[in-house]
C-alpha cells in the first residue's frame, strides 16, 4: 500500500461507539477500529486517536446543568471511551496509552506533547482523553490541537456523514457533498462539519482534514493512502 501520511489523528465521534440496545459502548465496533488501526501500524503508519462523548454526555446539551460543571461531564465521559478503546487494543496485543488532559493518575499518564510523541515513535496507539481539558470546547478542537502538537501530517474525521455538503443534505434535497474545499471556504460559507475553532485552528497550522463516513473502517486504510471517497480540506 503507498502511504500518503505517516502520522494520523484519527477523530471517533462518540456516536460512533455506540452498540445496540442502548450499549453505550460496541465492542463489535472497538474490534473493527483495532484491526484497521493495527493493518494501518503495519504499514508504518503511527497512530493516535481521540474520541468524543456523544454516545454518553455533550456538555452543550446537558439541560439545566451549568456549562461548565455539563462540559467537564463531557471530558469525563470522553475518558470512558479512552479506556475502552485502550483494553481493545491491548486486549488485541497492541500496546496503547491513554494521555488525559486532566490529571487522573489512576486512568493514565497526563498529557504532554513530548510523551505523546514519544509513544508514537516507540509503535504505540496514543489514545487521547478528556479533550483539551478546557469547558467550551469540542473534541474537534481537540482533535485539531493534538494533532498539530505531536506533528501528524493528517486528521482523519471519521463522522456519520460521508464528508462536507453546500448544505445540510438532511433538510435541503439540492445539497452536493463537496470532493475538496479550503478551511477559508468552509469557514466564511460556516458550512459545519467540523467545528469553526478546529478548522480555523487547522487553517493557521496547514494541516488536512479528510472527512468521511466511518460506515466502514477500511475507510481509514483509504484515508491514509490519500483515496477517501469524503471530502478533503486543506
Ligand atoms: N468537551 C469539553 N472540552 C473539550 C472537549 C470536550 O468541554 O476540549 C466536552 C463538551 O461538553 C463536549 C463533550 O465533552 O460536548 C463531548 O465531546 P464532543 O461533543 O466533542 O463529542 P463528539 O460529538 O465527538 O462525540
Amino acid at each position: 500500500m503507498q502511504v500518503k501520511y505517516h502520522r494520523i489523528l484519527l477523530k471517533l465521534s462518540g456516536e460512533a461507539m455506540l452498540g445496540e440496545g442502548g450499549r453505550i459502548i460496541d465492542e463489535a465496533f472497538l474490534r473493527r477500529i483495532v484491526a484497521t488501526v493495527k493493518a494501518c501500524l503495519a504499514e508504518g503508519v503511527q497512530v493516535a486517536i481521540i474520541v468524543g462523548a456523544g454516545n454518553i454526555w455533550r456538555g452543550r446539551q446537558s439541560g439545566d446543568i451549568e456549562r461548565v460543571r455539563g462540559d467537564y461531564m463531557g471530558m469525563l465521559a470522553t475518558a470512558i471511551n479512552a479506556i475502552a478503546l485502550s483494553d481493545a487494543f491491548i486486549r488485541a496485543g497492541q500496546d496503547a496509552r491513554v494521555l488525559t488532559a486532566i490529571n487522573m493518575p489512576e486512568i493514565g499518564e497526563y498529557y504532554t506533547r513530548d510523551a505523546a510523541v514519544a509513544h508514537l515513535e516507540a509503535g504505540r496507539v496514543v489514545i487521547f482523553a478528556a479533550g483539551t481539558g478546557r469547558p467550551y470546547f469540542s473534541t474537534d478542537t481537540a482533535a485539531a490541537l493534538r494533532a498539530i502538537e505531536v506533528g501528524a501530517d493528517a486528521i482523519l474525521m471519521a463522522k456519520n456523514v460521508d464528508g462536507v455538503y453546500t448544505a445540510d443534505p438532511k433538510t435541503d434535497p439540492t445539497a452536493k457533498k463537496i470532493d475538496s474545499i479550503s478551511y477559508a471556504e468552509m469557514l466564511s460559507r460556516e458550512l459545519r462539519v467540523i467545528d469553526l475553532t478546529a478548522a480555523a485552528l487547522c487553517r493557521d497550522c496547514e494541516i488536512p482534514t479528510l472527512v468521511f463516513k466511518l460506515a466502514d473502517t477500511e475507510d481509514i486504510l483509504r484515508a491514509v493512502a490519500g483515496e477517501t471517497t469524503g471530502t478533503v480540506i486543506l
